[in-house]
């Protein structure tokens, strides 16, 4: 597969064979946002989620992605293009045949959305009373749901007896009785502490294995994507600035919106003494520091070796970590490149013709005490 290929917007190859849900060139303009001018919140949006995949899309406030779970439901209609959802066009369906695909669509919010005079029982039993099911079988059904989601105990609380967590798992169990197909979250764990979070990411990868629910999930966290998710998407500005499975994006990004939102997430664990002589501009005395990346066969490469022996370059190496995403293992290597003109060019035209992703750091100031870059 060429380099251009790989990095092709469309969230999914496999997808492109098979996929569950397909938006097609889709664009949405707001007639009056905020101060009254027309907005495009989303601009030429071509994405493919295959049946059975997770794929998490991420931007930063105000890109487009409660747009975009939007039109996935059917709650807006795409100003150009076409949205396919189980083989319904939802941009185009009047309101009582999208009534029949939102049954095959759950959805789970940021805060829930729970009725606070029903207890877990009566939320849940919600969409299946409004799908007119007999009592029974609704009775049946909620304590199996209640059961999956880790909640048979609770049954008769109400939203405001339940923590967060527990109000989530509820709204999971609502959002599953009508035997979706598809699974929409906006941001789900956003309201959430970081082991509930880690709970309910848990609870919704479970229930893609088991169930084979297909899951779009909106996010502005990568910990989500990297926990949960096989295929990303990156949106800025109301555009897919860049897409694909979520090793070869957290280890190769394209872009600097990505990179900063992988800042916290591929974070540079230098010890604190390099860490706070760390600057973002070059300076007198200064190092150029770099993050090298390796994947795969390059994993055990002894690189930084190569660099002084095939380019007279002497690295430091400042840290080293090894760590692995949905299973597939990368190392980081942070190194301090020694002054000099065009040193930080030629290390990274070196390391990047051997197929290593390299990034710029910063920049190391000298240590107080000392002439040289030395770490
Ligand atoms: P995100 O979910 O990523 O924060 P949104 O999809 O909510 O992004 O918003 C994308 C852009 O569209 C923003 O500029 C927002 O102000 C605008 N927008 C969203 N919904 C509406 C609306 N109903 N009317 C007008 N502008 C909107």
């Amino acid at each position: 597969m060429g380099e251009d290929e790989r990095r092709l917007p469309s969230a999914d190859r496999a997808s492109e064979r098979d996929p569950l849900i397909r938006i097609e060139g889709v664009s949405k303009r707001y007639p009056a946002g905020a101060n009254g001018e027309p907005v495009a919140a989303l601009s030429d949006v071509n994405l493919g989620v295959a049946s059975g995949s997770v794929l998490g899309v991420i931007g930063r406030s105000g890109a487009g992605k409660s747009t975009l779970i939007r039109l996935l439901n059917g709650l807006e209609k795409p100003t150009e293009g076409r949205v396919v959802v189980d083989g319904a066009e939802v941009s185009s369906l009047d309101e009582r045949r999208l009534r029949d695909v939102r049954r095959r669509i759950g959805m789970v919010f940021q805060h829930f959305n729970l009725l606070a005079s029903r207890t877990a029982s009566g939320n849940v039993a919600l969409p299946l009373e409004i799908a007119g099911v007999p009592r029974a079988a609704i009775r049946a059904q909620v304590a199996e749901l209640l059961d999956l989601v880790g909640l048979a105990d609770k049954r008769d609380r109400y939203p405001a007896e339940l923590s967060g967590g527990q109000k989530q798992r509820v709204g999971i169990a609502r959002a599953l009785a009508t035997g979706p197909k598809v699974l929409l979250s906006d941001e789900a764990t956003s309201a959430l502490d970081p082991e509930t979070t880690r709970a309910i990411l848990d609870l919704l990868a479970r229930i893609n294995r088991d169930l084979g629910l297909t899951i779009v999930l909106i996010t502005h966290e990568m910990s989500v994507i990297r926990a949960i998710a096989d295929q990303v998407a990156v949106l800025e500005h109301g555009r897919i600035v860049e897409g694909g499975a979520v090793f070869d994006v957290f280890t190769r990004p394209q872009t600097e919106i990505t990179r900063a939102l992988l800042a916290g997430e591929m974070g540079l664990r230098l010890p604190p003494s390099l860490a706070e002589r760390l600057r973002p501009e070059a300076g007198p005395g200064t190092a150029t520091v770099l993050r090298i990346t390796f994947r795969g066969e390059h994993a055990t490469d002894p690189i930084v070796a190569r660099l002084a022996r095939e380019m007279g370059i002497e690295a430091n190496i400042l840290s080293g970590t090894v760590d692995e995403i949905g299973g597939q293992p990368f190392g980081s290597l942070i190194v301090a490149l020694p002054p000099g003109p065009d040193v930080a060019a030629r290390a990274s035209a070196f390391l990047s013709a051997r197929d290593l992703a390299v990034d710029p750091v910063g920049y190391l100031a000298p240590a107080i005490g000392r002439s040289r870059h030395v770490a």
